[in-house]
């Protein structure tokens, strides 16, 4: 029996892939052409292949054109800039991602800096990350846009509801921060220097927790009844099975405990970005053909 208290972000991701699908027909009518994706993978890092592909392989099952550029490690910051701005340029690109990391000689955000805001669908650019902050139209980036959607899915109106984000990241913490305001929640960003996180996470009906540390959130600190989002993806040795395996920032079972929801890792948040990622595109061709954005999504 599968326990409705946790949240099933792979069937609710699997869900929004088939709506933005089956809205690209409609784009292609009006546009003459399918949305389109450019993804820069740089150097042979093993984890950031495997992303490139499955995003690559998602972008074709929407129904959608991928590009995919692969460069040798020892590309110069300026030749990879370069390849930006074509791509920025190009009309057929709609959307274009740098799969982050970079290698060390390359400054990460002179290279997003280089990105049309239009196509930033990471939501990573300055420009995306103002615009989201003093509440203008956005490309948001795609984990804390999947949280959300999940929060909502779950909650309904987040209206009045404390929730506490633990990290402050660009990526997950800072705009997971300015989605929930936006959605009229009282607000509190925990981080390394946060004094007390115990007590501050047990006043929070909404937990998001972004940290990066295997199980740091005991059961024992949350709220009775509280929506916990794990984005933590931590990789740690399972001696008994000689193997290792995938944990959250939150010790799952003990949560279970005391939560009204909880994602579990994996299969909660991760699936999410990917559809998030395909959502945004979609968005970002919309806009950039002087569409109205795409109902329901
Ligand atoms: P970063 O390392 O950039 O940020 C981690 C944040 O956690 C920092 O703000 C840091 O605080 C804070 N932190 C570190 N230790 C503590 C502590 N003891 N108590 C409270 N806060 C602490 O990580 P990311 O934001 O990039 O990623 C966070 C996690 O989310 C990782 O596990 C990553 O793998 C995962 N992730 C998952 C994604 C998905 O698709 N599901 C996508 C992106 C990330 P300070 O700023 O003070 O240093």
């Amino acid at each position: 029996m599968t326990d409705e208290r946790l949240i099933d972000g792979k069937a609710f991701a699997a869900d929004l892939r088939a709506r933005v699908g089956a809205l690209v027909p409609a784009f292609r009518g009006v546009a003459g052409r399918a949305p389109g994706l450019a993804v820069v993978l740089v150097g042979e890092d093993p984890a950031s292949a495997v992303y490139v592909r499955s995003k690559g392989k998602a972008t074709n099952e929407a129904g959608m054109e991928s590009f995919e550029h692969r460069l040798d490690a020892s590309v110069s910051q300026d030749e990879l800039i370069a390849l930006v701005e074509r791509l920025s340029a190009d009309e057929a690109v709609d959307g274009i991602l740098v799969q982050l990391p970079l290698p060390d000689h390359i400054d990460d955000k002179a290279v997003i800096a280089a990105i049309d805001p239009a196509k930033d669908v990471d939501g990573f650019h300055v420009v995306n990350a103002g615009r989201l902050a003093v509440g203008e139209d956005a490309m948001i980036p795609c984990t804390p846009l999947g949280c959300l959607m999940l929060l909502k899915d779950r909650l309904g109106d987040l209206t009045g509801l404390d929730a506490v984000v633990i990290g402050r990241s660009n990526i997950v913490g800072k705009p997971m921060a300015q989605l929930l305001l936006r959605e009229n929640c009282t607000v509190t960003m925990a981080h390394s220097r946060t004094r007390d996180l115990e007590d501050v996470v047990a006043r929070a009906d909404i937990v998001v927790a972004g940290v990066g540390r295997a199980e740091m959130i005991r059961g024992g600190w949350l709220k009775p009844g509280a929506t916990v989002i794990d984005v933590g993806i931590n990789r740690v040795s399972d001696a008994e099975a000689g193997k290792t395996r995938l944990v959250g920032d939150v010790a799952t079972a003990e949560a279970l405990a005391h939560v009204g929801a909880i994602t579990p890792v994996p299969g909660g948040v991760g699936p999410m970005t990917i559809a998030c990622l395909l959502r945004n595109t979609l968005v970002a061709a919309h806009r950039r053909a002087g569409l109205a954005d795409p109902e329901g999504l």
